[in-house]
Order: structure tokens, then C-alpha cells, then sequence
């Protein structure tokens, strides 16, 4: 606060005084002449995915993840004012112009991960979260008036990552995890690997599961490990859409300018609280279940069960029921901001690949791999339609029995394609599912993950009878 020489006071930021908040602020509005003018004070909104290169060697490894929740804890502890809202994996923070986020994010970098940043300088009358959008959708179309207003009130965008700091010369042998350091050698059994001291620490934390390593391994059981994730780009998407839509469906006056002026960041904040929440909801329901774990306890994106046809249709069903629980109205397709991944193997299959297959973007709603038989995504409702046509009808199963042999000695799609309309008749929910553009692979193979088992039983009764 200062007095100035007429007695009037005035805040001071940096060397900008100003005498109101709309001086500070500047306009509201980033085109046209109204409301444009520059302000004094400017700050940033920077958004920041934490990402880490490191490689899943065994399954202690996946202590990373606790790591990586410790330190967004431990800096929205320490960075309270700056943080406006922070998952396991992304953090948006409102800074000053002269605060330092190498400064802030120095512990993950010393830990080796790498920080992808978003950066948007701007007047604090326009600067929200959607203003990085807004500005490059203008330069794309190359919107001059809308550019004029935001380079005449020195908004700016930046896209920068932060790397940790590495020696110019790494002499092997280089860390089997990180890839960042120099390993120091470790041998188990007959078992040798480089292993950096970071790593180690990371290791020591202790095992995770230690139930996976043996009496899992020893049944030699098939696993199945899922993550759920949620897409912040297409979270902002999304808001934006249905808001727009909103708007266009209630005819409102200044339709444009409502649009214009939408804030999605404390709908983007309760959109991420909500998903929490459903999370914990999901992991309630397995309370009794001993085959399904948390293989992290703080960390409910990640799970690993005994793999069956009986839970995983439970986990699935779960999912879509929690879903449409908490949002009911949210996309559910490729749009959809949420997914869940799951992932079918052996147990001894590396921890990484499963990690790797969680990592591949382009998500949907849903998307299972079943190791070295089949890969799909699928939308909730075409899952929710091949549920209720056809795997849940036990008229079908016999059917789809039989395509899934044909489709495993033939390999022809097109062969499936025709012997699904030539039993139009006797199988009308068939063939209407894939009239609607479902491809019948996709039939298949959930039938093959939720009846798998009961057709092999049934099977076998039946061999033993003859
Ligand atoms: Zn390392």
C-alpha cells in the first residue's frame, strides 16, 4: 500500500501502482473495442503434467507412482497460494511474473521426472484457463482482430518441458529404470542390473504387493491390471462443448459473449474431485473381494485382479454404473475424459508393458488388451449394447461361440461379417449390432473375456458325458 502525494492510497506490485481493480485487471474481453483495455498487472497460469521416463523392471519399481504422490503433496503443501488444483499427475498453478518453476519443481526433477508445461502470460482481466485456447485458435485461423487485442495486452503462450539435470558425459553403465544416471551394479540370483542410487531409494520404499511375486506367481494365474485415467485437455474440451451447447439450446441474448467469457476452471476443479470420489466408490465395492488389490494403497487409479470372467465382467459393470452415477451427461466416446485400461496376461508379463499400454493415448471410454489375442476400445454405449444383445442373452452364446472358432481358424472378418446376416433371423441382436456399425470383432472378443471360461467348463462336462 502507498499514500500518494494527494492522500489517496494505492496498491503497489512490482513497480505498477494502480488506484482500482480495473486498472490492475485491464478489460474483461480479448476482441472487438469494448473492454480491452491493458492492465497493469500481469501473472500466469501454467499447467503441468508430471511424466517420467523411467522403465517398470520389477514390480518394486512401481513405487515411483508413490513417489510421484508424495511430491505433488509435498508442494501443494509447501506452494498453497499458487496451487489451484493438483492429481497425481497434473498441477495448475497461478504464479507471479518472476516466480521460478524450475525453482518449484527442483524435487521431481532431482527424482528424474520430467515436467511438460503449458504456460500462459496475460493481463489478469482475460488471463483463465481456456486463454492458451482461445489465443491459439486465433492464430490458427489467423483471427486478426482477436490477435490485435491480445498482442496489444502482451499475452503470451509457451510450451516448454523440464528436464532434469544431466551430466554432459554419462558413462555407462547408464540406470536399467531411469536412463538418466549412472548405474551401480546389483546382482540377485542370477539376475544382474544397473541400478542408479535414486532408483534404489525409490525400490527400498519397500514392495509394494508382495502377494504378486509369490503366491500369485506360483498359482501361475492370469492377471489382469487396469488404470483408470483421467485426459485434463479433454476435460477443458468437454466443459467448453457442453457449454456451449447449453447456451445454444436456451436462445440466450449475447450467446457469443457468454461464450466468450466462460471460465471452466472451478467446473474443471469439482470435475476432478468428482472423479476422485468415484474412484474411492469403485475400490469400496471390492472391500470383501481377496483376488483384486490396490497394488499402491494411496493410489486408486491402479488395480490388478486374479484375472476370471466373473470379476472382470464385475469391474467393468462397476466402472460403467459408477460413471453414470457421477457423470451422467459427460462424453463417453472418444471425447470422453475418463477411461479405463485394462490389460490381460500371464503373471509373469514385465510390469513395464502393462505401463506402456496404459501410457498409449487415444483412449476411449474403454479399452482392454488381451495379450496376443486381441486389442479394442470401446464406447460406453456400444459396450453397454454388445452387454445387453448379446453377451447376457443365452441364446446367443452358442453363436458367438462358433464365430469366435470360425474367426480363430479363419482370420476373415469378412467371413464373420457373412455368417452374422446369414443368421439374421435366428440371431436378430447379432446382426442389428453390427448394422449400427459395430464391428464384430469387437462382439467377440468381449464375449471371449465374460464367457471365455464358462464356455470351456461347459465344454468339458460335456466331453466327459460322452
Ligand atoms: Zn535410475
Amino acid at each position: 500500500m502507498f499514500t500518494e502525494p494527494d492522500g489517496s492510497e494505492s496498491i503497489g506490485y512490482k513497480e505498477e501502482k494502480i488506484k482500482t481493480i480495473k486498472e490492475a485487471e485491464g478489460g474483461k474481453r480479448t476482441i472487438g473495442t469494448n473492454d480491452v483495455e491493458k492492465g497493469k498487472w500481469q501473472a500466469r497460469l501454467v499447467k503441468c503434467w508430471v511424466k517420467f521416463p523411467h522403465s517398470f523392471v520389477r514390480l518394486d519399481d512401481i513405487n515411483l507412482l508413490l513417489k510421484r504422490e508424495k511430491l505433488v503433496n509435498c508442494i501443494a503443501g509447501y506452494y498453497k497460494n499458487e496451487i489451484i488444483f493438483a492429481t497425481s499427475d497434473f498441477i495448475t498453478l497461478f504464479l507471479q511474473l518472476n516466480q521460478n518453476v524450475n525453482e518449484i519443481f527442483k524435487p521431481f526433477l532431482d527424482h528424474g521426472f520430467h515436467i511438460e508445461i503449458e504456460e500462459t502470460l496475460a493481463d489478469l482481466g482475460i488471463l483463465n484457463s481456456i486463454l492458451d485456447r482461445k489465443t491459439l485458435k486465433a492464430r490458427k485461423s489467423n483471427d486478426q482482430d482477436r490477435l490485435k487485442v491480445l498482442n496489444t495486452r502482451g499475452t503470451k503462450i509457451y510450451k516448454r518441458y523440464l528436464l532434469p539435470e544431466i551430466p554432459d558425459k554419462l558413462n555407462p553403465p547408464i540406470c536399467d529404470i531411469c536412463q538418466q544416471n549412472m548405474g551401480v551394479e546389483q546382482i540377485k540370483g542370477t539376475v544382474r542390473e544397473w541400478i542408479c542410487e535414486k532408483c534404489q531409494e525409490v525400490r527400498d520404499i519397500g514392495e509394494p504387493f508382495r502377494e504378486y511375486g509369490t503366491v500369485w506367481e506360483e498359482e501361475g494365474v492370469k492377471v489382469c491390471w487396469f488404470k483408470f485415467s483421467l485426459d485434463q485437455s479433454k476435460v477443458e474440451t468437454w466443459l467448453q462443448n457442453a457449454f456451449g451447447e447449453y447456451i445454444d439450446n436456451y436462445n440466450f441474448k449475447h450467446a457469443d459473449i457468454l461464450k466468450e467469457e466462460f471460465r471452466p476452471l472451478a467446473l474443471q476443479i469439482d470435475f476432478n474431485n468428482d472423479y476422485k470420489e468415484m474412484l474411492k466408490d469403485f475400490w469400496n465395492k471390492f472391500k470383501e473381494y481377496q483376488d483384486i488389490k490396490k497394488p499402491i494403497v494411496n493410489y486408486d487409479e491402479l488395480g490388478v485382479f486374479k484375472y476370471s470372467p466373473e470379476l472382470i465382467k464385475i469391474v467393468i459393470e462397476n466402472y460403467i454404473n459408477l460413471f453414470e452415477q457421477y457423470f451422467p451427461d459427460c462424453a463417453s466416446d472418444e471425447k470422453t475424459p475418463i477411461g479405463l485400461s485394462l490389460n490381460i496376461t500371464n503373471i509373469k508379463y514385465p510390469i513395464r508393458e502393462h505401463w506402456r499400454f496404459f501410457e498409449k493415448d487415444k483412449k476411449n471410454f474403454l479399452n482392454i488388451r488381451y495379450h496376443k489375442i486381441f486389442e479394442e476400445k470401446y464406447s460406453k454405449d456400444e459396450l453397454k449394447d454388445i452387454i445387453v444383445m448379446a453377451i447376457n442373452k443365452e441364446v446367443t452364446s452358442t453363436f458367438l461361440h462358433n464365430l469366435v472358432q470360425l474367426e480363430e481358424k479363419l482370420k476373415s472378418n469378412i467371413r464373420i461379417f457373412i455368417e452374422v446376416f446369414e443368421n439374421k433371423r435366428k440371431y436378430p441382436e447379432i446382426c442389428e449390432l453390427v448394422s449400427r456399425g459395430i464391428n464384430p470383432s469387437k462382439i467377440l472378443s468381449l464375449y471371449r473375456v465374460f464367457r471365455e471360461r464358462q464356455e470351456y467348463e461347459q465344454y468339458e462336462v460335456i466331453r466327459s458325458k460322452t
